[in-house]
Formats: C-alpha cells, structure tokens, sequence
C-alpha cells in the first residue's frame, strides 16, 4: 500500500474545523465531501458542535471512535500544531492542511512551517499543504472532493496538481465548462511534506490516469523531477505551466556560460530540463487546456498529415496557416479520395484541401465527407469546422461526428463558432463529446502537440556514451591549481585538462618570460600565436593579448613587445605589465569557432552550453543549455538547435563540418562535467571546427573551480 493511498484514497475522512458557518471554508469542504458523495466515513471535529450538516461532530479527532485515514484541517494557524499531534496520537496517517499563514508570509511563518514538517515526520504521516485548497479524486469507489470549489468536478482520465490554490479552484471551473473531467486533482500548497515529485510517482502506475497536468512556480527538487519526468513521459503525457519565467539570475560569473545562463534567465535552465525529459511545456493556463482537451479525447496521430473539412473559407485558412507553422502538413488526397468528394459535393465547392464544402451542407454532406477523409490513409488526423449558418442544426453535426470518429484510430477534434449556451446543453446531454474549440488556432496547437508528444515518446531514447580518459592526469592538474590556492586556471591548463578527455586542443607553450620566450623562439614550428598569461587577464583580446600568424623569431619577439605594452596600457598605469608571461600556439588556419561551456546552476546543477563562439557569443548569443550527461542525441540536437547550425553546414560551398566529432566533442565534455563536480566553470571558447575530425582544435580554455566566489555552487 502507498502511504498517499491515506490521503488519496482514504476510508474515513475527519475534517477539523468543520463549522456550521455559512462561507467558512470549515463548511464549504464537509458541503462539498457530501455533495460529491464521498464512499467513505466521514467524521466532523469541532469543540463547540454536537451537530453540523447533520452529521454528529466529535471535539477532538481523538474522540473519534473509528479509524481515520484522513485529516483534513481548517483550523485557524496557532492551532495546527497541536491538532496534528492529536492526529498523530489517533494513528493518521494522511492529512490535508488548508489553513495558511505559513513560509508564505515571511520568516515566522517559515520557522512554524518547519517545526510542522519535522512533527509529521516524527508521526510518519504524509501531508499536502499547508496553504492549500484541497485534494480530489473521482474514481467512483472514492468520490472524494475535498476542496472548497464551488464546482464539481467531472470524472475524468487527467491528474492535475496545482501549485496555485486560486488557479485551481478557477482551473476546475473552466475544465468543467470544457467537459473535461479529472481522475485526481491536488492543490499542493507549500510541499512542505508530499511533493509535486511524490504525486508524480504515484500516478505513474495510476490506472485512472493517462495524462498529467501541472501548474507549477518553482521545483522542489529540480533533478529528481526530471528523472521521474524522463520516466514517465514516454508512458504519459506530462503537460506543465511553469510561470516565475522572469526569475533572472544576477550571479556574477567570468564566463559567457554563466553570464548567459544568469542573463537569460532560470527560464534558459527549465526549458532545457523540461524539453530533455519530454515535458510539454505551455505558457499559458489557456494553452494548458487547448492541449489537454487533445490530449484527453484523441488516440495519438500516426503522422503530421492533416485533413481540414470547413464550410467557410476563413476559419480554414487560419488553421491551414496555424498547422504549418507548427509543423503539420497538409495531407495529399488520394485519388479515390477526391473522386468521392467531387461526386459528392456542388461544383462550387472545394476539393482539395482544406475541403470547403460551402455553408448548405447538411449533416449528411458532414458525415459523408469526415468518412472518406478518415479512410484516407493519408490523413493522420481531422480538423472539422463548422460555422452554424440559421438552417442547419448545430447539435446534429457534432453527434453525427460523434458516431463516426470512434470507428478510427485518428485525432477528430472540431472547431464550432456557437454560443456559450450551445456549449452548455451539448455537455449536459452528450458529455464526453470530442474535443471543440471556439477558435481554429487552439485547434490546431492541440493537435500539433499530439504529433509532437507522438515523436517524442517514438524517438529513441540515446545512449549516454563513457569515452576512456586520463582521469587521474586531470585530477592532478586539478589538484596543482587548489594547492596553490587559486580558483581559476591558466588557458595552458584549461586545455590540458579538456585534452585530458580526448579534445583535440592546439599545441601550447608556457614561457613564464621574455627571456624565455627568447630561448624557445628558434625552435618553434612557424607560424604561431601568442597569448598573454597572467591572473588577472581574463578577456585577453580585449587587452591586446592575442596576436596570431606569426611568422618566425623576429615577428614572435616584436609582438611580445607590442604586447607588453598594451597589456600594460590596458592595466592602467599602477600595474604596468608586471608579472606577464606568455602562451605560445600553434596557429590554426580556418575553421569556424564555437563555444563548448557548462557552469553550475544553483537549482539544476551542471549545464551544458553549445553554440557559435568567439565575437558571436557576446553579439548574437547564440546557445542551448542541457542537462548532462548528454546522449548521443541530445548532443546532435544541441548542434542542430542553435540559429547558426546552417553556418556548420556550410555556406556558399563550404564543405560541412564534422558533426559526428563535434557531438563526440560534447559528449566527452558532458563527461568531464559529470566527472569534476569540483568545477564550478569551464568553457572552451573557441572551439575551431573543421570537416575533419583531426583538425579540430581548442585554442583557449577558462575553468573556474568551487567555492572561490560564493555563487551558491
Ligand atoms: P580571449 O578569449 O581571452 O580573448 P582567445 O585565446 O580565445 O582569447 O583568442 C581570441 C581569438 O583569437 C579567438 O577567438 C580566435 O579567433 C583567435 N585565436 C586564438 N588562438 C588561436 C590559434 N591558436 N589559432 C588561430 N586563431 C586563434
Ligand atoms: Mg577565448
């Protein structure tokens, strides 16, 4: 037995704080318990009443003679406490706190909150809330609503969790309007005890649940969520509203891998973790219902072949855009497919697709036409619109529709500009009906999202690659760099370190001064680059640190020159050019720069950055975030995803580059990632990419490590 089972499926409900107040929620909940009809015992607790709805209350839940599974508690804050002991001395094992005034309200109520959790736990009781507005399930050997909602819900296959009380309530309102029903709705308040993260694995193997909807404002444990998520998404689908999209990080960091994930945002951070773990995210609460409305009434589609059936031009015309613009095509008819419909419909109308059929069609032109378009098996799925004109009767084309689109295993969904009344009787009457829409664009967003979720759950899952490195060598350049008490490494050692994973990087010579660098310039392999070397140096081109293509002794030993006086120009004239050394470089000719980065998210933890590098970075700040460890397809994606992807592909003739050694590339780096928590930063900028393989080469590396700047790593 699951210990959620005590507050999901409960056998006996105590609610505390029942009341016999009109509009307290003390009533409104006990109301609400029987007005759903709950399968169970349900037992009032209030010191003052003997009676309340009828029902005899008892003063305290310990006076109750029977078992209970479940308290549910409305009482006013100071009491909660000592109401859960009762509990707690009763043998509980569920509650549901309604009762606010908690972490919500500041750091006395954080404190309490706390003391709360730690109490529940000691009883080994589970709890939703506080600060929530209830929980509900409508399985019929249950029928619990537990909240104080004024609607009821409707039975239904979807479990919801919301993080917003409010919403909820307004949430149940809408679904119902929609006829969409729920097999489990949680109102989950301030997770102090159950989680978003607990509910998800417990509807996981939930037979009354095939899809999942989450309105959600932050993450509890943000990495477990993606496993379970990962897990589960490619049985159900899993739609989420996260708001608190704004929440921009102001972290100071010397990287562009960290100024660009705190610059764009956590945002950046939750759509990669949501799109790698097959979470379907929406941004609106409107949205939310358009693809659940899909989800919940439609078999998955085969293809992205889409059929439209219309009788007016304009509303088809607007789904035929919204469709290709998410990525639906449309569907070619078959030869028999167009024979029967010019057989069929007048002259004047039109055959192809969308199919307009002019606005006298009846339901028998309605019924005919859907028929042979789903026979069609070039038609994945079926978008109907129906604009009532006065003679024909609305009602008549759903149930027409009704009958005939549970013979196919294809997505019907309708598009009907009727009124809210019409509505109203088709859901009283006919509940259950398919998906309608007022507007062709929710539609259409619906149905792209089945095709979406289609390919997702299809897709290969990748496999995760280990790559043989020389891991002890880059613990122990790691190690150097921590004994001598610095937190940022050298370029020369960021690229042995990174070559230490199999990135191929340019070859590099340290010389610590002038004088060396006299000493090693005849026997250097022309032409080169140098590089200025010192701590505070982070961008060096900007200090006139980088000249490249030298081409002998002379032309080394005039740049340095060049080069100390610019660094000491760019230092201002206090620090001079004290303390420089060099980078001598083998000098790459061609290829095009990106950037390979990973910085440590205070949430998500490592991310892993990939796009255009060098001045790109900072002027068009083309990247994608993933979480490691990446797969071999993740790591193709990312390389896909980026704007600039046609510029690796070549442009103008250019041959393409390596995509297989530059996803290897991340993958290795994922590795390292992985491998050295110790590192806060790390980023290879640039990275020079060539057709082949063996050219590739990183020319200048920053890693920073932990615990220098206290940036919650
Ligand atoms: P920083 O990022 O500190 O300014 P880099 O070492 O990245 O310095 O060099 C800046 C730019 O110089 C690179 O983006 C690249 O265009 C060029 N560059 C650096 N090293 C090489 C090299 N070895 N071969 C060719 N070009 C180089
Ligand atoms: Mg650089």
């Amino acid at each position: 037995m699951n210990p959620l089972d005590a507050i999901l499926k409960p056998k006996s409900i105590a609610v505390v704080g029942a009341s016999r107040r009109q509009g307290s929620i003390g009533r409104e909940i006990l109301h609400q318990l029987i007005e759903f009809d709950f399968h169970g015992k349900l037992f009032p607790v209030n010191p003052k009443g003997d009676f309340i709805h009828s029902i005899k209350a008892f003063p305290t839940v310990s006076s109750i003679p029977d078992p209970v599974d479940l308290a549910i508690i409305v009482v006013p804050r100071d009491e909660v406490q000592s109401v859960i002991d009762d509990c707690g001395k009763k043998g509980v094992r569920g509650l549901v706190v309604i009762t606010a005034g908690f972490s919500e309200t500041g750091e006395d109520g954080k404190r309490f909150e706390a003391q709360l959790g730690e109490r529940v736990r000691q009883y080994g009781m589970r709890m939703i809330g506080p600060n929530c507005m209830g929980v509900i399930n409508t399985d019929p050997a249950v029928r619990m609503d537990a909240t104080f909602a004024p609607t009821l819900p409707l039975p239904g296959r979807i479990a919801f969790m919301s993080q917003s009380g409010a919403l909820g309530v307004a949430i149940l309102n809408i679904a119902r309007q929609l006829d969409i029903g729920f097999s489990y709705f949680v109102s989950l308040g301030n997770k102090t005890n159950v989680s978003g993260n607990d509910l998800l694995k417990y509807w996981e193997d939930d037979p009354e649940t095939d899809l999942i909807l989450m309105y959600l404002e932050s993450f509890g444990n943000a990495k477990r969520f993606m496993q379970i998520c990962r897990r589960i998404s490619k049985r159900k689908p899993l739609l989420v509203v996260k708001s608190g999209r704004t929440e921009a990080g102001a972290r100071a960091a010397t990287s562009h891998t960290g100024a660009l994930a705190a610059n764009q945002g956590l945002d950046i951070a939750t759509g990669a973790l949501l799109e790698q773990c097959g979470v379907v995210r929406v941004n609106t609460v409107e949205e939310l219902f358009d693809l659940a409305l899909a989800f919940s009434k439609n078999p998955l589609p085969r293809g992205n072949r889409l059929g439209i059936l219309t009788n007016a031009g304009g509303p088809a015309i607007m789904a035929t855009d919204t469709a290709i613009a998410h990525g639906l095509r449309m569907a070619d008819f078959s030869e028999r497919t167009c024979h029967e419909l010019r057989r069929l419909l007048p002259p004047e109308a039109s055959i192809q697709n969308p199919v307009d059929m002019t606005p006298q069609s009846d339901r028998g032109k309605y019924d005919a036409c859907a028929r042979i378009l789903l026979e069609d098996d070039g038609i994945d799925m079926l978008l109907v619109v129906f604009v009532p004109p006065m003679m024909i009767n609305t009602m008549d084309i759903i149930l027409g529709l009704e009958k005939l689109r549970h013979k196919y295993l294809k997505p019907v969904v309708g598009v009907i500009m009727a009124t809210e009344e019409f509505f109203g009787e088709l859901n009283r009457d006919h509940p259950n009906h398919m998906a309608l829409y007022i507007f062709p664009e929710s539609a259409v967003n619906g149905l792209a999202a089945l095709h979406h979720y289609r390919l997702w759950r299809d897709k290969p899952v990748g496999a995760v690659k280990r790559f043989e490195v020389r891991s002890g060598t880059a613990e122990d350049i790691l190690q150097e760099v921590r004994q001598q008490g610095r937190g940022q490494m050298t370029a020369e050692e960021g690229l042995r370190l990174i070559g230490c994973y199999g990135i191929l990087v340019a070859e590099s010579i340290p010389a610590v001064n002038r004088k060396e660098l006299e000493r090693v310039a005849k026997e250097l392999r022309y032409p080169v680059v140098l590089k200025a070397v010192a701590p505070d140096l982070v961008h060096k081109m900007d200090a006139g640190g980088v000249i490249v293509d030298l081409r002998g002794p002379e032309e080394l030993l005039a740049a340095a020159q060049k080069m100390t006086e610019s660094v000491a120009r760019h230092r201002g004239d206090t620090a001079g050019a004290g303390g420089l050394g060099f980078l001598i470089q083998e000098f790459v000719h061609g290829g095009r720069e990106v950037i390979v980065g990973m910085n440590h998210d205070p949430k998500y933890g490592p991310l892993v950055m990939f796009g255009l590098g060098g001045i790109y970075v900072e002027t068009v700040k083309d990247v994608v975030f993933r979480v490691p460890p990446l797969t071999d397809l993740e790591a193709h994606e990312m390389i896909q995803q980026i704007r600039g992807y046609s510029l690796l592909r070549g442009v103008r003739g250019d041959a393409p580059i390596d995509f297989d050694a530059l996803a290897e590339v991340l993958q290795r780096f994922s590795q390292l990632a992985e491998d050295m928590p110790e590192i806060a930063e790390i980023e290879i900028n640039p990275l020079l990419v060539f057709p082949q393989a063996a050219d590739f080469r990183a020319v200048d590396a920053r890693v920073r490590l932990r615990g220098e700047r206290g940036d919650g790593v």
